[in-house]
């Protein structure tokens, strides 16, 4: 089936010449996407176990979302904001509405998102906070994973993004992730924080999930303190942990209500990016009441592209799918499957230590070192058997397929994944 991998070894080449190395892929080239699937260079067929790291949640190439793509695409594409067009005004409505908040401020990758909120934090406590110039701090946790910019980096803990990319920005203060008292003791002793910002299950650290109460209780403390709770759900929004949001709980969301006061945490501001499009453009939001978002004014933020015709388009297309197709409900419905079954898988292995996680937000973690290429090795020989996962932080897999399989597509790939572990098996 894999025996000649002539094309793929080219395409493989001509990006290592003339692409900067800064990723390490799995080696495969793939041409093409429908729902759970992806095809190879080659013609050969793999079920995508990562989804563009939960960008792709709505399934590849979604046709509805595709349509409203090309229908936008062919009618006006980009404006700036110098103008207004058509299609952002409903969007907002339609965004605003969907998640509960009054305004939005419309970006484009991840890390635009993060940074708009942490300026929006900044300018709240200066006007609503009387918070002196160039004092405001943000508190931020251990292992974060909020984006690449130089001032993002500057609070994350990773070597590897961070080490010779300073000066750093300052500002930021780092507290462990799901330690409600360390936050309390933090607020408490510094009258200049201005916000906590938060994954609220931590994604590129390995798919940590916070106790219970932990949300909650960070919104309590924030509200108490005067801190805006700030929640970076571009990974782990848009139903893929098997609510709308992460801070929704346990909330079981129907199509109709997906967020209620009682069951929930609720954020002061809250970003969007990968699935608010479905992965098929680049769309991210800042979302947060009038008494926050009316700090910023004109000529303060902005963005060329941010808020264009395709990406309102795509991205209330995309949100539309969430609900008809009822992804949240799957994801919490099949995530139960996969982590029982993997755990039952867990009991006889000498391989697998355990598997973490929450809706179709999964990871397990590889009896090895961090050092170790196992968790590679275990990545590339599921690739030979048809599914594609890739390791985070050495020894860690994680297991994120589009929202819209179905149980059967589950359980074909829980074999797939478990045949290919127990080759890895020591005895
Ligand atoms: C992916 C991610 C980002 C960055 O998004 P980009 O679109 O890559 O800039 C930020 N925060 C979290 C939690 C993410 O998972």
């Amino acid at each position: 089936m894999f025996a000649d991998t002539t094309l793929t070894n080219q395409f493989i080449d001509l990006e290592h010449q003339h692409g900067a190395h800064n990723y390490h892929p799995l080696p495969v080239v793939l041409e093409r996407g429908e729902g759970v699937y992806l095809w190879d260079v080659e013609g050969n067929k793999y079920f995508d176990f990562l989804s563009a790291y939960s960008a792709v949640n709505q399934g590849h190439c979604h046709p509805k979302i595709i349509k409203a793509l090309n229908d936008q695409a062919q009618q006006l594409c980009l404006t700036s904001r110098a103008f207004h067009n058509s299609t952002f005004g409903p969007f907002a409505a339609f965004i605003t509405t969907y998640f509960g908040f009054d305004k939005i401020l419309p970006m484009n990758s991840g890390a635009e998102a993060v940074e708009t909120a942490i300026k929006i934090a900044r300018k709240w406590g200066v006007q609503k906070k009387g918070i002196p110039q160039e004092q405001a701090q943000i508190v931020v946790c251990h292992g974060n994973f909020h984006g690449r910019t130089t001032t993002i980096i500057s609070f994350s803990d990773d070597e590897v993004a961070k080490k010779d990319f300073g000066p750093y920005t300052p500002g930021f203060i780092s507290i462990p992730h799901n330690n409600a008292e360390e936050l309390r003791k933090t607020l408490e002793n510094n009258s200049n924080i201005v916000g906590f910002l938060v994954e609220p299950i931590q994604g590129e650290a390995g798919i940590f999930v916070p106790e219970e109460n932990y949300l909650r209780e960070v919104q309590q403390l924030c509200n108490q303190y005067q801190v805006l709770f700030i929640a970076d759900e571009i990974q782990t929004g848009i139903a893929r942990t098997g609510s709308l949001l992460a801070v929704c709980g346990n909330c079981n969301c129907s199509s109709s209500c997906l967020r209620q006061p009682d069951t929930f945490a609720n954020p002061d501001i809250l970003i969007l990016g990968k699935a608010l499009s479905g992965g098929v453009y680049p769309v991210s939001a800042v979302l947060a009441n009038n008494n926050v978002m009316d700090v910023i004014q004109p000529g303060e933020h902005g963005s060329t592209f941010g808020g264009n015709p395709i990406a309102a388009a795509v991205a209330m297309s995309a949100l539309r799918v969430v609900k008809e197709e009822k992804l949240a409900e799957n994801a919490r419905k099949l995530g139960k499957i996969f982590r029982s079954e993997i755990n039952e898988y867990i009991k006889t292995s000498n391989v697998v230590l355990l598997v973490r996680g929450k809706g179709l937000l999964n990871a397990i973690v590889i009896n090895d070192t961090p050092e170790s290429d196992t968790a590679w090795n275990i990545c590339l020989a599921l690739k030979e058997n048809g599914l594609l996962a890739k390791p985070t932080h050495g020894n860690i897999i994680r297991f994120a397929p589009p929202l819209i399989m179905t149980e059967e597509e589950l359980l074909e790939c829980v074999s797939i994944i478990t045949k290919t572990l127990s080759a890895f098996e020591t005895n």
